[in-house]
């Protein structure tokens, strides 16, 4: 017999996870899938040498690459997703990003909606997921409000940077951070393994904290863990899904359920559309475009270290500066480079991942002198960087990221800067085309049918009840990180299946 909901959530991290939350109070029988379980709260949590070494957390599954080659994607599958791991940097994406942008290397395509459609949503997850900052420091700033809570203060030494930056004419700003009450008894206490690990104390802004345990704590919503969604399939006339099949503890399981809320992560949606196609839908589902699994995009992204050999870098949090200088334009260039960010503290084992015969405590010695950065440019949509899923359903992730020229540019620039600040050496590091923290585009979302996978509330153009709602649907990547887009729009997809859908249930 199958299991009956009012709706399905297939995911639960930052898209599947903020939609439970803001559908709980609507009363309709939800039930959340998720492949994962919770990640326990264990001393393991903030160890670098079971998070980076053992991959304590980390997915086993192997991706193939475009050449065939097996490699282990940087994902996580449990409770809130991916993150539960990540930096926590909230960033809304600028005015223009939602507009057709002319880059180096071809042109970032616009959004079917503006951006003064998605503040409103904006302010609802910055809400959601207590993100601190502070408006008016930032050139890039889209119109808003203020932030619902004040910014991190930054430590002495990033104080210190801050000031130097301003000197060499730069603006920097606070980082956007989702931490919950800093400070306070149980809250975040602003430590050195944030970014990548998970917190073991609830402090860190995440799907599982701020949302689906409040929603699972209502009785209407349900969640079963270690339940992968293998299928969906479709009734009589193609237009419907019918049924969910799910895999549990060996078991085959069937949901029926009027609404499917897909959120599985870029990736794993389209490989699940594609691992769907039936005699209807031969090419996957929601596929008339010929799209699903194309424009997959994951941003260009470099690890920078600036190394001095007598200058101790005491900041415990280092992870509090933006710079957002060139942003829409480089210097001597007209084009966008992209956003640079304090990244949190690199332990020894991190840059053991990387060069494996240096020992540890010597990388330990080395990182306690270095400053670190992440430099990000927006990846170009290309149809031919796409996942597939082989006869096996084995996912294939064919990428080459696509705008190299703007972010070596940035890479150069950010160099420059970190010389004139006194540091001798500058490494960098970047995971190139094995790059899947920053996943999106695999399902965009648009007004024409025949060039865009979801509309833009983000249902399936050929699939009545389908929706999707994780970062498979941005038609660009912007420069910034991309959680809060995914909440907004969430939050404003889960307002329209709420005044739509599930009204015409009850
Ligand atoms: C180390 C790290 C740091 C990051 N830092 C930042 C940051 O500072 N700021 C930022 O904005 N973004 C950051 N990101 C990116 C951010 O985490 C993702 O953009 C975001 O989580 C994507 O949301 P999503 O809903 O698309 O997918 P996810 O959050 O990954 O959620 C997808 C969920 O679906 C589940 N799932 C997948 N397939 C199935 C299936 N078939 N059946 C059932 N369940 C399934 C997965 O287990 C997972 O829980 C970071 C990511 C990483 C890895
Ligand atoms: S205590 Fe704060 S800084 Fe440390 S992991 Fe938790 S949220 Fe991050």
């Amino acid at each position: 017999m199958p299991h009956r909901f009012d709706l399905v959530i297939i995911g639960s991290g930052a898209g599947g996870g903020t939609m439970a939350r803001a559908l709980a109070s609507t009363g309709a029988r939800i039930l959340v899938l998720e492949r994962g379980g919770f990640v326990p709260r264990e001393p393991e949590n903030w160890d670098p040498t079971a998070v980076w070494k053992h991959l304590r957390y980390r997915t086993t599954e192997t991706w193939l690459d475009r050449r065939g080659r097996p490699f282990l994607p940087y994902t996580h599958y449990c409770v809130g997703g991916n993150t539960k791991f990540w930096g926590s940097v909230l960033y809304r994406l600028r005015k223009e990003d939602f507009g057709a942008v002319e880059h180096l290397d071809g042109v970032s395509p616009a959004w079917p909606i503006d951006y003064a459609t998605l503040e409103p949503y904006y302010e609802r997850a910055e809400r959601l997921y207590q993100v601190h900052g502070e408006a008016g420091h930032d050139p890039t700033d889209p119109p808003r409000g203020p932030y619902p809570h004040p910014p991190i203060p930054h430590a002495p030494q990033m104080a210190e940077t801050v000031t130097r930056l301003r000197e060499q004419g730069l603006h920097p700003s606070p980082l956007p951070l989702g931490l919950i009450d800093p400070g306070a008894p149980d809250g975040c206490i602003l430590c050195n393994t944030c970014n990548s690990f998970p917190c073991r104390r609830h402090a860190k802004s995440e799907a599982e904290v701020c949302c689906v345990r409040p929603a699972t704590g209502q009785e209407n919503v349900t969640l079963w863990t270690r339940a992968f969604a293998t299928r969906l399939l479709t009734g009589p006339t193609g237009r419907r899904i019918a049924t969910v099949e799910i895999e549990r503890d060996g078991e085959t399981l069937r949901v029926e359920a009027p609404l499917v809320v897909v959120a599985c992560g870029a990736v794993n949606s389209a490989a699940l559309l594609l691992r769907s196609a039936d005699e209807r839908h031969p090419d996957g589902l929601g596929n008339s475009s010929g799209l699903v699994g194309r424009r997959y995009m994951a941003h260009l992204a470099t690890m920078m270290q600036g190394f001095h050999p007598f200058r101790l870098n005491r900041a415990v949090f280092q992870k509090t500066v933006g710079i957002n200088d060139f942003y829409f334009a480089g210097p001597k260039t007209r084009y966008p480079l992209g956003q640079i960010q304090s990244q949190g503290r690199t332990h020894g084992v991190m840059g053991q991942t990387v060069v494996s015969w240096v020992p540890a405590g010597a990388y330990d010695v080395w990182m306690a002198r270095g400053i670190d950065w992440l430099a990000l440019s927006e990846d170009l949509p290309r149809p031919d960087n796409r996942v597939t899923v082989g006869a096996d359903g084995r996912i294939r992730l064919e990428y080459r990221p696509n705008n190299g020229r703007a972010h070596r540019r940035l890479v150069r620039k950010m160099r420059r800067i970190l010389r004139r600040l006194g540091y001798w050496l500058v490494m960098t590091h970047s995971h190139k085309t094995k790059n899947t923290t920053h996943q999106c585009g695999t399902l965009c979302f648009g007004t024409d049918p025949r060039a865009s996978v979801l509309d833009p509330f983000c249902r399936s153009h050929d699939v009545e009840n389908l929706f999707v709602v994780d970062a498979s649907f941005f038609p660009s990547s912007a420069a910034v990180n991309p959680g809060l887009t995914i909440a907004a729009q969430a939050l404003r997809v889960a307002d329209h299946i709420a005044e739509t859908e599930l009204r015409s249930l009850s």
